[in-house]
């Protein structure tokens, strides 16, 4: 039942957004931390069901997922998975297709160390549900609204 409450608080913070303003909300893209297990046909479902008779009853929900992030607690630079991928790749060498971290990013500070700094000290960042684009139609106008 996540997901209804996550397609709920997207519709909410967009409605709040767009306000009485005369427009027709065509997109929406959700950015995701990757590790949220949300299920994401089920999130387009719950949208679709949720977004009727409002000016998203044309929204088409994007999901984007987000890279998990972390910050060395020693030298306290933060980078990516993409950033550590030779560690990355060393231990999936070792332990296969199966690799842990596939699953489970939370274990990775087990697993890599800074590349700064070489501390395995490391924390994996939270990450929270973004909306980081709405596309709106104004005036026959389609036009894209990042959110900072
Ligand atoms: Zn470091």
């Amino acid at each position: 039942m996540h997901e209804w409450s996550v397609a709920d608080a997207v519709i909410r913070t967009v409605l709040n957004w767009a306000d009485d303003k005369k427009i027709k909300v065509k997109k929406v893209v959700l950015g995701v931390p990757s590790f949220s297990f949300l299920d994401v046909e089920i999130l387009k479902e719950a949208f679709d069901m949720m977004k009727k008779d409002s000016v998203l009853d044309e929204a088409e929900l994007e999901v984007r997922f987000k890279d998990p992030k972390f910050k060395c607690k020693n030298c306290g630079k933060e980078f990516s998975l993409n950033d550590v991928k030779d560690q990355i790749d060393s231990v999936r060498s070792e332990f296969g297709e199966e690799y842990p971290m596939h699953f489970m990013p939370a274990l990775a500070p087990s697993f890599i160390k800074c590349p700064y700094c070489g501390s395995h000290d490391i924390v994996l960042e939270s990450q929270d549900m973004t909306i980081d684009e709405i596309q709106v139609e104004e005036n026959g106008t389609v036009k894209t609204v990042s959110q900072g």
